[in-house]
């Protein structure tokens, strides 16, 4: 089930999630590969392999956790994007 095959991928990445942090992760057949909206919410297109929509949940987790501080320093999409993608990165290569 498609489901716990996105769980299984995460769980791959165990340090990169905060289990105190509660996500809504909304799934869907349609529009872009992945969307945040505040405080908590992550919608992602599920047409693709379990591991890439599980990357996309991630890369979406750290565009929320630097949305305030893009929003502090007005920073253009681009600029936020290349932030996001840097510090995800980051994360996914950095085991602690
Ligand atoms: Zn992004």
């Amino acid at each position: 089930m498609l489901q716990s095959q996105i769980l299984e991928s995460l769980a791959k990445y165990p340090w990169f999630i905060d289990l105190n942090q509660e996500y809504i992760v909304e799934l869907t057949p349609y529009g872009v590969y992945g969307r945040y909206r505040l405080p908590n919410h992550i919608t992602v297109n599920i047409q693709r392999k379990p591991n890439e929509i599980a990357l996309t949940i991630l890369h979406e987790v750290v565009h929320l956790r630097l949305e305030s501080e893009v929003q502090k320093k007005k920073l253009t999409h681009s600029q936020k994007e290349r932030m996001v993608e840097e510090e995800y990165c980051r994360l996914i290569i950095g085991k602690p």
